[in-house]
């Protein structure tokens, strides 16, 4: 596939569906996908699917057309994935997804097995919306489609810092500034921002975080009861993961919190000598390497343990 506009030839109902807690890469490019069908396929009926996103994308133009729901019986000619990583990470829209006439994937995690009919995925590339912008014809990007997919991109190098970040990422970057995007305010209120309760909980679990493997790995917990005493959800934790990551001397970050008694949702975030992914992946996870994670159960020492002993394997490996 060159163009997008390929697989939406004789195509008259399409969905478009993200992964499981969207973030900024997902909800951007389902957004952008969907504002360019929308705008230069007129006939077209196309509707988005994606779990309730966050308020810090409000900024993207028709935010509020996100369904939460399909319809029941929705049958597409077409159903397009953005930023999914493996089928059983579609949120909201699996079975239209598997009833679908054709499903194309669109993607950038290494770990993605490519489980469309068409399948576009670019693992070395920062973003999936950095992968979409590849399929639209550049005149068109307007600016708001240019909005949605620069709100993708830097959430997803963190800025255009991430190791992921390339020329053609700034060359991209370049091209959607020239549609005049309000790209402070995009960075500021959609990534960096934060409120104080977040804030509050994120210098908690630092100050409690704990240093293991000789300072190259640091680990930042948070239980459940800690969470319903501060009033917070997973989606307040963003950015804690990424702050443990900037510890000097540390290889590798984990955070984990408690998303039912003795469950734990795992983010695992590397400085480059350690694949994260393969340690996500071995515990049926997913992700990039220097940015994946996982869920396991048990006492929470247990799921420590677990995960040290796994990055703990590559650490013996390099000095092998
Ligand atoms: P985060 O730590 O920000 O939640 O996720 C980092 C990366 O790992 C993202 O690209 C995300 O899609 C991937 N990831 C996180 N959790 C899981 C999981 O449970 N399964 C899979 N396959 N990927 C995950
Ligand atoms: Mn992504």
């Amino acid at each position: 596939m060159k163009n997008i506009s390929e697989v939406l030839e004789g195509v008259k109902t399409i969905g478009i569906g993200g992964h499981v807690r969207p973030d900024g890469d997902c909800v951007g490019s389902c957004m952008a996908l969907y504002l360019y069908i929308r705008t230069y396929f007129p006939d077209v009926d196309v509707s988005v699917y994606l779990d309730h996103p966050k308020p810090i994308f409000g900024h993207i133009d028709h935010i509020d057309d996100i369904k939460t729901e399909v319809e029941e019986g929705r049958e597409f000619d077409l159903f397009i994935t953005c930023d999914v990583s493996a089928r059983d990470r579609l949120a909201v829209a699996g079975d239209a997804f598997d009833h679908a006439a054709k499903t194309v994937c669109i993607d950038h995690h290494v770990s993605n097995p490519g489980f469309a009919d068409v399948n576009y995925i670019r693992g070395e590339v920062s973003s999936c919306c950095e992968v979409l912008y590849g399929l639209l014809d550049p005149d068109k990007v307007n600016r708001p489609i240019a909005t949605a997919v620069y709100t993708g991109m830097i959430h997803d190098t963190g800025v255009f810092q991430y190791s992921s970040t390339s020329p053609d990422t700034m060359r991209i970057a370049g091209e959607l500034m020239k549609q005049e995007i309000p790209f402070s305010k995009i960075i500021d209120e959609s990534f960096y921002e934060k409120t104080y309760l977040q804030l509050q909980v994120m210098g908690r679990v630092l100050a409690e975080s704990i240093l293991l493997q000789n300072g190259k790995c640091t680990v930042g917990y948070l239980r459940r009861r800690d969470m319903e005493f501060y009033g917070v959800e997973g989606s307040d934790l963003d950015g804690i993961v990424s702050q443990l990551r900037l510890t000097r001397g540390v290889e590798v970050a984990i955070f984990i919190y408690e998303t039912e008694t003795q469950h734990f949702k795992v983010s695992l975030r590397s400085n480059g000598k350690v694949d994260v992914s393969k340690v996500a992946v071995f515990f049926g996870g997913g992700g990039h390497t220097r940015a994946a994670g996982c869920d396991l159960e048990g006492s929470m020492y247990d799921v420590i343990n677990n995960l040290t002993a796994e990055i703990e394997k590559q650490f013996c490996e390099e000095e092998a």
